[in-house]
């Protein structure tokens, strides 16, 4: 096997590490996921188009914003883990979710430091911290300093961005990180 093609093979095999959000309506027929731990997602533009609902792909690839209460996060209570919509890294815990009154779930700490990313954001002629997911980069919402204690941040994130999963029904031993 030349160098080139083994090259090729490994971004094959990187590239199936994807999980994706509509996997069960896809042939499972790729190479067998590797165990590598990276969680880097790269898909094309056209594929998460395809994968993702319309509102989670306004949000996440397009960075746009659901209205305020349109969501279907921002008054849940239930005890669990939100996951990035696109790509099912753990993000937010419901430990740390507040009520904001803003109609966005807010939260005023990530799940894990790790699992987000945050960048400036000067859209709209304003200064803001945008959060997004560390590993797909998909585009979550933004941080805003006028939180509740102990953090003082509020984390405001559009409900589409966004797949809750229950405790009772958390898968046992899957880990993203
Ligand atoms: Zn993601």
């Amino acid at each position: 096997m030349t160098k080139h093609s083994l090259h090729s093979l490994l971004l094959m095999a990187c590239c199936a590490l994807a999980p994706s959000c509509s996997a069960q309506n896809e042939p499972s027929n790729d190479e067998p996921a590797a165990t590598d731990s990276t969680t880097t997602v790269n898909k094309s533009e056209a594929e998460w188009r395809e994968e993702l609902p319309h509102m989670a792909c306004f949000v996440l690839r397009e960075k746009g914003t659901e209205r305020a209460f349109s969501g279907e996060y921002w008054d849940l209570h239930e005890k669990g883990t939100y996951q990035c919509a696109g790509c099912g890294l753990a993000l937010f815990d419901s430990d740390h979710k507040f009520e904001s009154g803003t109609g966005w779930p807010s939260f005023f700490k990530p799940a894990e430091g790790s699992a987000i990313v945050e960048k400036e954001d000067d859209s709209w002629g304003m200064r803001r911290v945008e959060v997004t997911c560390s590993a797909c980069g998909g585009h979550l919402g933004h941080v805003f300093e006028d939180g509740p204690r102990p953090t003082g941040l509020r984390y405001c994130i559009n409900s589409a961005a966004l797949q809750f999963v229950a405790d009772s029904t958390a898968v046992q031993g899957v880990r993203y990180d």
